[in-house]
């Protein structure tokens, strides 16, 4: 099977401050909740919602449509810089203990 972007995808974590770059969400930014690596799908709150029926609590309720946040394509997200704030793509520098460290390709900032 064909994996692409697997670097691409897997230097977001969660926590990262995201923007949606594709898709109905483009524009908006939120915080990665999950990461889901081997789909290579991220979670983003409140972001890519899908309507979902809830089960009523009580009996005699009705049960209600709520809003759902689904997993999204890494790719159609950049994470926000959180040095210079901009949407950035994000390089990963390997240091001589063998970690790696990611930075802002636009500020060179360690992210
Ligand atoms: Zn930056």
């Amino acid at each position: 099977m064909a994996h692409t972007n697997i670097n691409t995808k897997m230097k977001i974590k969660k926590g990262d401050k995201v923007q949606v770059i594709k898709g109905k969400d483009r524009g908006k930014s939120a915080k990665v909740m999950r990461v889901f690596t081997d789909e290579g799908k991220v979670l983003v709150e409140g972001l890519h919602l899908f309507k979902k029926s809830a089960r009523p609590k009580k009996q005699g309720e009705k049960g209600q449509m709520i809003s759902v946040a689904q997993p999204m394509m890494a790719e159609n997200v950049q994470i926000v810089c959180p040095s210079c704030g901009k949407p950035t793509r994000i390089g990963i520098t390997v240091q001589a203990d063998k970690s790696k460290s990611r930075y802002c390709k636009k500020c060179k900032a360690t992210v």
